[in-house]
Parts: C-alpha cells; structure tokens; sequence
C-alpha cells in the first residue's frame, strides 16, 4: 500500500552512497570492453553484448540466473509477463525482449561518373581510410559498409544538383530559382536537420536520387585550414569519414516502418513500410564530394546555391537487403515499495560501427548507475518506487526497440512510468546539454547543481553548460556557425532546459503517450576535436584522446543520472513542477508566432489560448500548494509514528491505546495522509499526459502530444505547439490554425480541471 511505501523513505545516505560509486578506471574499462568492436542492431556482436548487459543487471542486482536464458519473443506469454508482472515483483528481475522489425543491410553500392560516351570514368571507393595505429579503427574499417540505414534500392542516374543543407527553406529557394529537380541526383551536406528529411525534401520535387557528405565548412575552427592535422595524426575531421545513419521519415512515424502504432512481433501483420524512402541515398566523405562538386563547377562556386546541374551524369547504386532482422532489448526491473509507480532509465546498445561516443559513452555511464544502485541495494536500499533499465536495440535504424516496446506495453507505461530518463551519447565534446520536459528542468537543474564539475574543482556541471573546447585558432564559417546556433535557439530562457524534439529513444515515450522525459549529453561545440558521428573513427581511441581524456565526464553524466533517478524513485511528492510547464507555454506561443507570417497569426485570435494558460497556471499553483501541504503533514505524521519497523500487531496495540485515551487513532491518520499524498502523486503522474491528443498532429498523426514534437521540418530540433505551428506556418490555414487553436485549449481546460485537489 502506498503509506507503506512512503513509509520506507530512505535518507539522504543513499545519496552520498550512490555517488561514492560511479568511478572513472571502472568506466575506462567498461569502454574498452564495448566500443573495441561493432556491434550492429541484429548483429551476432550485438546479441553477445545484449547478454553482457544482461549479465551485469543479473550480478549486480544479486538475480538468481534462470535456468533457461531468459529471451523472450516479443508478444509471447514469457514476454508479456515480464513487463506485466514488474507490479508484483518481490525481487529484481533481467530478460531480454526480441522484436522483428525489418531494416535492412546493405549489398553492393557505387557512385560514379559517366562521361558522354556512356564510360564510367570516375568510381567512387566509397570506404573509410581507417587508423594503422589503431587496431580496431584498421581491422574494422570496411566491416560496416558506408550506407544509409533503411534506405531505398535503386539504380539510378542523373545529373547532378547541390542542394546546400537540404533544408525546406533550401529547396523552396532552388525551386523559385527555377531548379527543375526531376530525375536529378541530389547532393546535400550534413547538418541543421535529420538526415531523413534531405531525402524526403528531394523525393517530393521528383529527384532520383540524395548524395549526402560532410562539409568541412560545419567543422566550426578545428580544420585544416585554420592549421588542424586531420585524424588520427590531429583533431580535424579526417576527409574520408563518412556518417552513416537511418534515412526513415521519422517525421511520420519512428519503429519499424511496418508496424506503425504496434508491436513487431514475428508474426505481425506488415504494412508496405511507408517511412522508408521511395528514392536511393548513400552518405559520402568529403574526399568524394569534392571529386563530384567538380563536375558542377570548376572554381568555388560549386556550392553556391545556383541550381546549376553537372553535365555529365553521376550513377548512384544503392542495394540493399531488407529483411526481418531480430531485435533485443536488455531489461532490468528492480521492484519498490510503490507498486504502481515506476522510474524508467534507458540507453540504446547498437552502434553504426564501434560507436565510442554514439552510445557506448551512454552505455558506459549508465553501467556506473548500474553499479551506484546495485550498491545500495547491497546496502539494504529498497527503492520506494519501481526502477526500470532498458538497453535498447537498432536505436540507430530509427529508434526501434524503444518505439516497438512503448508500442507493446503502452497501457502499462502509460499506467506506471512516472518519467523516462533517457541517455544517448554522453561525451562527444565539452559542453554539457540537457534537454526535458519543463516538469523536470528544477530537478536537472538543481541535481546538476550538486554534481561537481568533472574537471574544474569549484565548478558545477551545471556550470559546464558553456565550456567551449580547447582548439580555438582560427575562424569558422559564417552560414555553418548559424545553421549551428539555430539548433540552440529553442532553449528555455527561464530554465536552460531544451525542450526534446527527436533523435534518440525518448521519443515513444514523449511524443506519443506522454511520459515526462529528459535527455542529457556532453555535446560536441565548434572549437572540439571534430566527433566523427556514425563513422569508424567514433572509436576508442578519438575518445580516449580527445573526448574525454580521463574519462570524468562519463562519471558526472553518471553521477548527474543517479540523482535524478533517485529523487524520482525516492520522493513523497513526485518532483515534477507543472508552474513551470504551465508558465513555459507563454514562451512557446511567442515561439510559434515569431516563424509564422504576420498576416496569417493576425486572422487568429490567441486569447483565449492565452487565457487557457492563465488557467492552467493557476490550478497548478493551487496544487503547487496542496501538494506542499500534503508532504508536510505526511511528514508530521511520519515523525510521530513509533517506529518504521511497526509491525501490524504492534499498530494494533497502538490503535488500541490511543482508543483508549480518546485520540484519533495515529495509523488511520497516517494511512489517510499518505492518500492524500497519493492523489497528489496520481494528478503530477497524469499531468503530461494531459497534453495527448488521440487524433494526433495532421499528417503525422502518430505524434500525439500537442505542446511538443519534433519539427516537421527539423527531425532532431523541437517544435513547440506543433499543430498549431505547421498550420500557421508551414500550411498556412486560417481554419486549420484556428481548429488547432481550439483543440489545444480544450485540453488545457480539462487539465485545469484534473489537477484540482
Ligand atoms: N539517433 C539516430 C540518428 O540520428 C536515429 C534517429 C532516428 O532515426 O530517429 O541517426
Ligand atoms: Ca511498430
Ligand atoms: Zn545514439
Ligand atoms: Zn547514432
């Protein structure tokens, strides 16, 4: 029962318990052990290290080992149980869930060029140089084979157009210069948007085919230019790195493209897939584009935005195998007090090749949360609510094992989980960032508070939040160092908190059942050694050199988790702040009405959603104070209670006496009060739920949360009041806009009235 639960609070010892654990020589180690090989979704490597994991939960958390392994087909009654039975659990539990999504890998590629004669005259390698003085960067090298994950086969040919970033606004800017992109092989940088939404944006002006590199005018100061040696012999980003990655439209749904909205089990019904590019795409190095960029133009205007098409034609072979490829997440249940309330912590496993940072440093900094709980739990620490880990699969392929587990067990997350704490990458550069749902930005922020800074004694990681890297010589491009800012635009001027678009496993969670999220990263600023995202060179030793000499940044992100997590799991009152998220909304609407066309928001009324704010402002600060009082007299009662250890019989006893002497009878109190908690708890837990609607966002109805999705034209980056956005600025209806007005007032009113004690 929930009094019982509360009831076993633990003190602030676990804390200082908990961060005497996380350890930078045990995360060296756990990172040498992960990131030395690859481990793609599905494959062998892949499902060795979802046992490792395993195998750490099972020893840490002191689980007996089955008999048989505990891997579970997805949609079986093995599987169902194990997340179903997490309420009735009286000892940590570790399985392994499989789902069979289809992705695909690649076969044979080629890039060339056909001169008139129809001779192949030039023929891309399209393989990345590798390290000799760095045995996995050499041995690995063309393991993983440069190619877009879940992109189209094809054959196609064309000439050839730059397209800058590949960004909308790009395109409509090529398209009134009278750019006719039929038929045409696309070339677009990386950078500003999910690389996804490049081909999406081609695919629709009829383009044949995307050509996708890395441009050294996005490598902010650290270049060859401004004097940098490239990798491995400096910090520039070495020219035939290539970023691989998922091309799915994740703007419509993320998962496995043919299970929209439910679960990939092995014998589910498939749709055709409608996420996945109906046009080819391979990701290039620098070295190969510039070879291509010549045959645009000869002199430095190739990457102008003319329109200008190649004369002669480039071939752009794409073939790949799609195919039902297994799956497995790693999952750890530890059970609390609290039945009916779970925290829930997760990290994806897969990596394009070795993945040092992407997400090895994730799943390193979560192995030190790991051990940090595991010796509480040795200690006699029982969590007051329940603790979930997750190490997801094919994160990489579009956030598949996450979306394919929410997609499962929606009604159960959406019954239990309190918050998803989500970890990705955690170091790949110097600049600490954390993005969440507003609810959650005064526990981050105060929690990053009492982290010590990893390297500056006096400092704090909430300090490191504007610390810049060490390779400062020199300019950077003007335009890149724009599209670079732009992505930091949305942060919350009253917290420091991003708001959470898309790109990583929070997402399902998020976007489509309402689960207050968060997200945090060591992320990379424009004067650190280049991150070499999705290439052979995110190995161990660029990390070791140049990520994080010393390893203390993966240990703060531990440290920083840990708390978080435990003052979710051990609170009375959830610190969930809804007056935040309620004030926040006022700055999203200001948001949304800076990008749309004044003549457009001008035939929109917003007074009454500026008022349906007003609202919820006020009911939250009502139960801002009902909660407080609650907690507060909880405590009192508390206070005056024998002992933790009562035993029922002794409760009677006590019962008995206080009958006696005419007193209310302190354990019904007690037990009253901790309703009263509970209530409070249940309107906090169902708070951003409030924010979904059933009909979902127009176009892309699978995202269901009105206040946050990610842009429609961004992918990663968020965009506030979604619906309303695309309708005032993308579409540009009247009607629509102010339908989408309506429908997110209406929700604010119901939540008002659900958080009324
Ligand atoms: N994080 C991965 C990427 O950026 C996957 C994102 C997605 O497909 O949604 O490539
Ligand atoms: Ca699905
Ligand atoms: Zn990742
Ligand atoms: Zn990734």
């Amino acid at each position: 029962a929930y009094h019982a639960g509360l009831q076993a609070l633990n003190s602030e010892k676990t804390e200082q318990l908990f961060l005497s654990v996380p350890d930078e020589a045990s995360a060296l180690a756990a990172s040498r052990a992960y990131a030395t090989h690859p481990h793609l979704a599905s494959s062998k490597e892949d499902f060795e290290d979802a046992k490792v994991i395993l195998k750490l939960f099972q020893d840490e958390f002191s689980i007996t080992v089955p008999e048989d392994e505990p891997v579970f087909s997805a949609g079986t009654d093995a599987s169902r149980n194990a997340t179903l039975s997490i309420n009735k659990l009286t000892a940590p539990t570790a399985w392994i869930d499989v789902y069979y999504p289809i992705m695909n890998t690649p076969l044979d590629r080629a890039l060339q060029i056909i001169d008139e004669n129809g001779e192949t005259i030039w023929d891309a390698d399209l393989v990345e140089d590798g390290d000799p003085l760095d045995p996995e960067a050499a041995k690995y090298k063309d393991y993983i084979p440069t190619w877009h994950g879940l992109s189209r086969d094809g054959d196609v040919s064309g000439q050839l157009v730059y397209a800058n970033y590949g960004r909308k606004e790009d395109y409509d800017e090529l398209v009134a210069k009278g750019t006719d992109f039929t038929g045409k092989i696309v070339l677009t940088r990386y950078g500003g948007i999910f690389r996804g939404l490049k081909i999406e944006g081609a695919q629709r002006l009829g383009a044949a085919g995307v050509l996708i590199y890395s441009d050294p005018r996005d490598d902010g100061s650290v270049t060859v230019e401004n004097g940098y040696e490239p990798y491995p012999a400096g910090p520039a980003r070495n020219p035939t790195s290539v970023q691989r990655g998922s091309v799915q439209f994740l703007s419509l749904y993320p998962g496995d493209p043919t299970t929209p909205g439910y679960p990939a089990y092995e014998n589910a019904t498939r749709t055709d897939g409608e996420n996945i590019p109906k046009i080819p795409s391979l990701p290039i190095s620098w070295v190969n584009a510039q070879r291509l960029l010549a045959e645009i133009s000869h002199d430095h205007d190739a990457r102008a935005l003319t329109g200008k098409p190649s004369h002669r034609t480039i071939r752009l072979v794409n073939h790949v195998d799609d195919k039902v490829m297994p799956i497995w997440n790693t999952m750890v249940a530890i059970p609390g007090h609290i039945k009916d309330e779970t925290v829930l912590i997760g990290c994806h496993r897969d990596a394009w090749v070795m993945g040092a940072a992407d997400p090895t440093s994730g799943t390193v900094s979560l192995h030190e949360v790991v051990k940090g709980f595991g010796t509480l739990l040795r200690n006699g620490w029982k969590p007051t609510r329940n603790v979930v880990i997750a190490s997801w699969d094919a994160e990489e392929y579009g956030l598949v094992g996450s979306t394919e587990y929410t997609e499962d067990f929606a009604e159960w997350i959406t019954d239990n989980v309190v918050t998803y704490i989500n970890l990705d990458v955690s170091v790949s550069g110097s600049a600490w960032v954390s993005a969440g749902s507003p609810s959650l930005a005064h526990l981050i922020r105060r929690t990053a508070q009492d982290v010590p800074h990893p390297t500056d004694a006096g400092r704090t990681l909430w300090d490191a939040r504007t610390d810049v890297g060490p390779f400062t010589n020199g300019s950077v491009d003007a335009e890149a160092a724009q599209v670079y800012n732009a992505s930091h635009r949305a942060q919350s001027d009253s917290t420091g908190i991003y708001p959470l678009g898309s790109g990583s496993d929070f997402t399902a969670f998020l976007q489509r059942l309402g689960i207050a999220a968060m997200d945090q990263s060591f992320g990379e600023t424009l004067t650190d050694a280049r991150y070499h995202y999705h290439s052979i060179y995110d190995s161990q030793r660029w990390q070791e050199v140049y990520a994080d000499p010393g390893f203390h940044r993966h240990v703060a992100v531990a440290k920083q988790l840990g708390l978080v997590a435990l003052r979710m799991i051990d609170s009375i009152v959830l610190p969930l702040n809804t007056t935040q998220y309620a004030l926040e909304l006022n700055e999203y609407l200001d948001f949304v009405l800076d990008d749309a066309p004044a003549d457009i928001a001008a035939s929109v009324d917003f007074a009454p959603l500026r008022h349906a704010f007003k609202r919820l402002q006020h009911a939250s600060a009502k139960h801002d104070a009902e909660k407080a009082a609650a907690e507060k007299h909880f405590r009192k009662l508390l206070a005056k209670l024998p002992s933790r250890a009562t035993s029922v019989r002794e409760r009677w006893a006590q019962r008995v006496l206080a009958l006696l002497k005419g007193n209310r009878d302190p354990v019904r109190e007690f037990r009253k009060a901790a309703k009263r908690v509970q209530r409070a708890n249940d309107r906090l837990k169902g708070f951003e739920k409030g924010f979904i609607h059933e009909e979902g966002i127009k176009d892309r109805e699978w995202y269901r949360h009105l206040i946050i999705a990610p842009g429609k034209w961004l992918g990663y980056g968020a965009t506030p009041l979604p619906s309303i956005y695309d309708a005032l600025v993308y579409e540009q209806n009247v009607t629509l806009a102010k339908h989408e007005v309506k429908r997110v007032e209406h929700l604010l009113h119901k939540m008002a009235k659900a958080l009324k004690p």
